[in-house]
């Protein structure tokens, strides 16, 4: 058996749970190092235990924390910036705390991770780096969804510009753009609208697939372009969503 990921080094955002959790374990079992990233020291500690995920408990917008981290980090090979929030509403809803939240963890914390970490790839001139957007962004509109869409159609534009930059110097930028995917945050969203039932009919109706998809689904996506396998793409949103934008 190959193995796609030996002698890489990972770094994964928001991979206590979801997707990035997902994408942890799948990246491990393809022998790689995983430095998995997030908040929650706990679910970090058995992703340590169970898949041997190297924990690093980081709160992704204290731009100084995370500088002084990526200072101390070496010869990383992919990034996967999967960590994100979902800001419900319309324009009218959104305060200009969520907008700025949204903002500050979807997109600036990204730029900034990307900047720390792009100069070590540049010299070693390989590199993948995979950003989580979503369906709801520059793909389609969806309602209720103002300040959140925004954020991940910034995420597109700029996995584009980092694609155009970096194309010659062997540097690959892929943007993740997923429907609705079963993790825990959305049965927690579910959940908070008071209507479970007709939440989640309405979640799986969008999808003319007729199912909600699953984080290891995407996770396979992830692996496909942080291996060489996907040495020939590079600045575009791979959709995977059930049919939802089609
Ligand atoms: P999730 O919400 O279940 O998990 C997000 C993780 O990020 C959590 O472990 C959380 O602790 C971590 N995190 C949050 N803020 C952080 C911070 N400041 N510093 C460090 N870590 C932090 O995730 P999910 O539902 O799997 O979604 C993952 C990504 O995929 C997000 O960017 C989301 O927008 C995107 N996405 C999800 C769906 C979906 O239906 N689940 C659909 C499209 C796109």
């Amino acid at each position: 058996m190959t193995h796609k990921l030996s002698g890489k080094t990972v770094v994964i955002t928001g991979a206590a749970q979801g997707i990035g959790r997902s994408a942890a374990i799948l990246f491990a079992s393809a022998r790689a190092r995983v430095l998995a990233i997030d908040l929650d020291a706990a679910a970090l500690a058995t992703l340590e235990a169970e898949h041997g995920c190297e924990p690093v408990v980081l709160d992704l917008t204290d731009r100084e924390s995370v500088a002084a981290w990526a200072e101390s980090v070496e010869a990383v090979d992919v990034l996967f910036l999967c960590a994100g929030y979902v800001a419900y509403g319309t324009i009218e809803d959104c305060s200009d705390a969520d907008w700025a939240f949204s903002f500050d963890l979807n997109v600036t914390a990204m730029f900034r991770m990307i900047r720390a970490i792009i100069p070590g790839m540049v010299v070693r001139k390989r590199g993948s780096i995979i950003t989580m957007s979503s369906v709801a962004s520059s793909v389609r509109g969806v309602p209720d969804r103002f300040a959140y869409a925004a954020t991940k159609a910034a995420i597109i534009g700029m996995t584009k510009a980092l694609a155009a930059d970096y194309v010659g110097h062997g540097i690959r930028c892929n943007a993740i753009c997923p429907g609705t995917v079963e993790t825990s945050s959305l049965e927690d969203r579910i959940r908070a609208t008071g209507d479970y039932e007709a939440t989640r009919a309405a979640f799986i109706a969008r999808q003319p697939i007729g199912r909600l998809g699953r984080p290891d689904e995407i996770a396979e996506l992830a692996l496909y372009l942080a291996s060489d396998t996907s040495a020939f793409t590079t600045g575009q949103c791979h959709i995977i969503d059930g049919g939802w934008s089609n």
